[in-house]
């Protein structure tokens, strides 16, 4: 998926400023001797009471796009369960409240203000009460220490304040601000999308959050240990395309459990009421087949492409303040001012592109005496694309191409694609008296060919104004 809607106009002065702080916040404060590690949650321009709102919204979104299992007894039990581990998390006190998802993936996720969604299928691969507890407290953590809202504001969302964000659904509104920022919330949210400091964070606070509840962390390492061995004979789960698995996880919450005063001996690790609940959960229906774009990897392989037309071969003219271009008429526009995608019928999987075209612009950063080459500010863009973009790779590097008439840059990137498997993103940079403008041409891999000419032409259209 590309986030690159993400980056808008005026943001990029503080960027630096925003990155040191964001360096300096990710430290833990040095523990003394047998004290328990100090978090605090990083750099954040939303307000706790804001998580709560973006939570809300893009839980509402989340509860229409899963299948839940709405199932009272299930519900019940992680509700209590989840309240008595947030009860000992540390920083603002959000209103927790979990609820079971019908999806066999192994998986769980909190959003901001403590939305948490925890698949059955966790639940029936979670042995005892403790490994179900752990994942819980881990997610927790995420909440408490804000890691969701730290990510947007991270990565420019909150620059624009919460209004802006709504260019991509066009509707405007708090509504389609939440559907933004959670867009794709399953694989794809910015607000999900957890760096390895944070995953090393939300272990350490999670161990503190078991142990303060008599639980044996070390349930929780195992748990992370079970399911990424399972990956290695399989396709990984879902739970790490979020939350990558950082190196020496047990490791580390054995050292917390140190500082903590060392395993009583006593902890709990199971219950009897989890056992009957996770062979009640399996004695359930299976939920029908999964929609494909929380999905990973090749089996989602052609669900998108059969959907999604060819471009059409009529043209149709679009211009803003930086362009004039044509694009194919089943394209539809979406956005505003000064950032606007083209995406045809079905090439949006859950608010994320998978298909379509892109121009904007990028701001590069200040520059002593305002000179800028082409070459920096595209390298400062990709630089700050492959920040939200995990998992972005550029392809292949700058080649010279001409654009209405003036110098630009083409640069192609390689994504995981929302619908699966690798994307192609075409990126094209032109530099201009505003800033850098920029085109990106997005498609599955498996479909690039069928939309290059289509992009193409878009490029050949474009005129600056
Ligand atoms: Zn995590």
């Amino acid at each position: 998926m590309f986030a690159m809607r993400l980056f808008r106009k005026g943001r990029s002065a503080s960027v630096q400023a925003v990155a040191v702080l964001a360096a300096l916040s990710l430290v833990c404060a040095p523990a003394s001797f047998a004290e328990r590690t100090r978090l605090k949650p990083g750099f954040n321009m939303y307000s706790p009471q804001q998580d709560v709102e973006i939570g809300k919204q893009v839980s509402a979104q989340a509860e229409k796009e899963l299948q839940m299992l709405n199932d009272a007894r299930v519900d019940r039990y992680l509700d209590r369960l989840g309240k008595r581990l947030a009860s000992k998390a540390t920083g603002e006190a959000y209103p927790y409240q979990f609820k079971a998802v019908n999806d066999m993936a192994i998986n769980a996720f909190a959003l901001p203000g403590g939305f948490m969604y925890v698949n059955r299928g966790t639940i029936e691969a979670a042995q005892t009460e403790g490994q179900l507890a752990g994942v819980m407290a881990h997610e927790i953590s995420h909440v408490a220490l804000r890691h969701g809202t730290n990510q947007a504001s991270k990565a420019g969302l909150a620059q624009s304040g919460l209004g802006a964000l709504g260019i991509f659904l066009g509707g405007g509104g708090a509504a389609s601000t939440a559907t933004l920022i959670g867009a794709g919330f399953l694989a794809n949210s910015v607000l999900l999308k957890y760096s390895r400091d944070a995953e090393r964070q939300a272990d350490v606070l999670g161990t503190q959050i078991l142990y303060d509840n008599g639980y044996d962390p070390r349930g929780m390492s195992q748990f992370f240990e079970i399911i990424s061995a399972q990956s290695k004979s399989g396709r990984p789960p879902e739970f790490f395309s979020s939350h990558p698995n950082p190196d020496n996880r047990s490791a580390r919450v054995n050292e917390e459990i140190e500082k903590l005063g060392g395993s009583p001996g006593n902890m709990r690790r199971d219950s009897a009421e989890f056992q009957q609940i996770k062979r009640y959960v399996s004695s359930l229906p299976k939920p029908a087949a999964k929609k494909p774009a929380g999905s990973t990897g090749g089996g989602a392989s052609g669900s998108g492409s059969g959907s999604v037309p060819a471009p059409s071969s009529t043209f149709v003219a679009f211009q803003n303040r930086l362009v004039r271009l044509n694009h194919p008429d089943n394209w539809q526009r979406y956005g505003e001012a000064d950032a606007v995608w083209f995406v045809p019928e079905g090439g949006a999987v859950k608010n994320a592109v998978a298909y379509g075209a892109h121009v904007s612009l990028f701001e590069p950063h200040d520059d002593r005496y305002g000179q800028i080459t082409l070459e920096t500010a595209t390298d400062q863009l990709v630089q700050e694309l492959r920040e939200s973009n995990r998992n972005m790779r550029v392809a292949q590097q700058h080649e010279r191409i001409r654009v209405g008439g003036y110098r630009g840059l083409s640069t192609v990137l390689s994504n995981d694609s929302p619908l699966g498997g690798r994307e192609t993103d075409w990126l094209v940079t032109v530099l201009r008296p505003d800033g850098l403008v920029y085109f990106v041409f997005v498609a599955p891999d498996r479909d690039f060919d069928r939309y290059e000419r289509a992009f193409e032409q878009v490029l050949d259209s474009v005129r600056f104004r």
